[in-house]
């Protein structure tokens, strides 16, 4: 349960500072999702857009974004309301049920 707490903390601060980087950048979601698709559809580097297979050549600032996002988590690509859910889900799950507390008493007699 604290260890739930403490993971339920830590990501509640990297969604904060997704949120921060998708106020900055209204594409940032955009480009996470392109950067995750690229991960899950080829291989090797970025070099054409994801939506039109137009050649990045010359978008090397792009390059760069896209493949840092390559390894953001999953999170990076949600929005940041469903990070908080998932959050909640599982701070959920980590509570235990009424009948794990039923085992947890003492037994009478
Ligand atoms: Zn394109």
């Amino acid at each position: 349960m604290t260890t739930a707490i403490a993971v339920a903390r830590e990501s509640a601060g990297d969604s904060l500072e997704l949120l921060k980087k998708s106020k900055d950048d209204s594409k940032f979601q955009l480009k996470a999702v392109a950067a995750q698709w690229h991960v899950q559809h080829h291989t090797g580097a970025i070099v054409n857009c994801p939506l039109c297979e137009h050649e990045l050549k010359g978008c090397q600032s792009l390059i760069v974004e896209l493949e840092s996002l390559r390894s953001a988590g999953s999170a990076a690509a949600r929005a940041f309301d469903d990070n908080i859910n998932a959050i909640l889900v599982s701070l959920n799950a980590s509570v235990p049920t009424q009948q794990t507390w039923v085992q947890l008493l003492p037994k009478t007699g």
